[in-house]
């Protein structure tokens, strides 16, 4: 997997016979004390390896697009203007990787917050997706489609249980973060790649101490499980990572270090 293409807001990659492009919507600032502890305290203090921004945690904000050149898979969609005006770029970063919103009609969703669903309604308050045709998210998070997002309600698909939204994307329910957190795995002719929502928050902490967890995990014990599991199978040959906050383009690869991970990322970083 390496990348062929980048700019300010996205870089493509290209992953045997699939393409995978990262799309940056922006970033978030966050308080330190949203990190916990194993036992779910706030971190006493924040280790020397993690950067801050006047004092606060900077959390990049990205989707995924995946092509096999005949159907695509929109994984997340960003904040659009509904939440800080730090992101809100995603269509910026689709015009700029070349990518028609039109030919959207799959969206993969990880989860209901407004970093990652928001955009589904661009920020003049049209739909960001004339094509849409299925919306997929985790059932537990579905109630999500009301007020803004009402529009797109009558394409939503619920997911429960292990299901392929296309010949090369299967969604796999991972509660912890949100009961209906689902990431979505593909596979092509160079190996696996797993786009993995907020399984992980701050990428310079959480690989080498996967027990620190995050403040909104709604089941921090669940989520961190689930982190453990996730990140014991991409250390395995074959595997890639993609997050919603790794840091901007977010594609890397996950090894075994010490008594816990290291992230190895595939692109300089354009946060
Ligand atoms: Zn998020």
């Amino acid at each position: 997997m390496q990348p062929t293409a980048s700019g300010q807001h996205h870089t493509t990659f290209s992953f045997g016979d699939l393409t995978v492009t990262s799309l940056r919507d922006g970033y978030v600032d966050m308080p330190a004390t949203r990190l916990r502890d194993g036992h779910g305290q706030a971190l006493g203090e924040v280790p020397d390896c993690v950067p801050l921004f006047d004092g606060q945690l900077r959390l990049s904000v990205n989707a995924f697009l995946i092509s096999d050149g005949t159907a695509s898979v929109l994984i997340d969609t960003g904040a659009s203007e509904a939440w800080h005006s730090t992101m809100g770029s995603l269509n910026t970063a689709l015009r700029e990787a070349g990518v028609d919103r039109v030919s959207i009609t799959d969206v993969a969703i990880t989860h209901h917050h407004e970093d990652h669903v928001n955009g589904l309604i661009s920020p003049d308050g049209s739909q960001a997706f004339p094509a849409l045709e299925r919306v997929w998210i985790g059932a537990a998070d579905a109630s999500v489609f009301t007020g803004r997002l009402a529009p797109v309600s009558d394409r939503v698909m619920s997911i429960s249980g292990r299901t392929a939204i296309n010949d090369r994307v299967t969604a796999l329910p991972t509660p912890g973060h949100t009961d209906g957190h689902t990431v979505y795995e593909m596979t092509s002719s160079e190996g696996s790649l797993l786009v993995w929502g907020d399984t992980v928050h701050v990428p310079s902490l959480q690989f080498t101490q996967p027990d620190v967890s995050w403040e909104l995990d709604g089941d921090q014990g669940t989520a961190r499980q689930a982190r453990h599991t996730l990140l014991e199978r991409l250390a395995g040959p074959g595997h890639f990572v993609a997050g919603a906050h790794l840091d901007s383009p977010g594609v890397g690869r996950v090894s075994r270090s010490g008594d816990g991970y290291a992230l190895e990322y595939l692109a300089p970083s354009i946060a």
